[in-house]
């Protein structure tokens, strides 16, 4: 693949990049199915269908687990943890990255990700789902990430412009979202 170039890459940096991806992707495809009605055991793993009545009981049948609906729905409201659109980026980012087994592959992986943000963002910036992860603990490894890559021994214009790409994003993500202070009507 082209957009990566061949060079050095910090394989630590890598995993936590990765790792951190891959954590936040489950995530939101857990919440995504369990706000559709299908809660995922986090004990077994087997799926439980329920109709989002909140004092509802879910119960898993396998073994027993339970739990309110409104109190497992507390678990990630507020997290922006919808997927919307970018479900099967997730999903194809969580079975890539389950694959690969070198650094370089796991490398492509993040890279085929990230790569979906930034068309995303062409498309839709304001409703991104790339907000999501942003907003995350994965902000700062995933920009010290792009800059190893944009500005190290691997450079490409490709991973400068991702790289680009990622800046306007946080801007606009603060933007609409303002986390520190709201901003005045124009
Ligand atoms: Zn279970």
């Amino acid at each position: 693949m082209k957009r990566i170039a061949r060079g050095i890459v910090d394989e630590e940096l890598i995993e936590d990049v990765g790792f951190g991806l891959y954590s936040a992707a489950r995530a939101i495809l857990i919440a995504t199915e369990a706000h559709a009605g299908r809660v995922q055991c986090p004990r077994c793993s087997h799926i439980i269908t329920h109709r989002g009545d909140r004092n509802a009981i879910i119960e898993c049948a396998e073994c027993s687990w339970r739990v309110r609906w409104g109190e497992y729905h507390k678990t990630y409201q507020d997290k922006h943890l919808h997927g919307g659109g970018a479900i099967p980026a997730f999903q194809g980012y969580i079975e890539d990255f389950t694959k690969a087994r070198m650094p370089r592959e796991r490398m492509l992986a993040i890279d085929r990700l990230i790569h979906f943000f930034h068309c995303e963002l062409l498309q839709n910036p304001v409703r991104s789902v790339g907000v999501t992860l942003i907003y995350g603990k994965n902000t700062r490894e995933v920009t010290e990430f792009l800059d190893r890559l944009s500005y190290g021994e691997a450079s490409t214009p490709e991973l400068i412009e991702t790289r680009a790409a990622w800046d306007r994003k946080l801007e606009l993500s603060q933007r609409y979202h303002p986390i520190r202070k709201p901003e005045s009507n124009p």
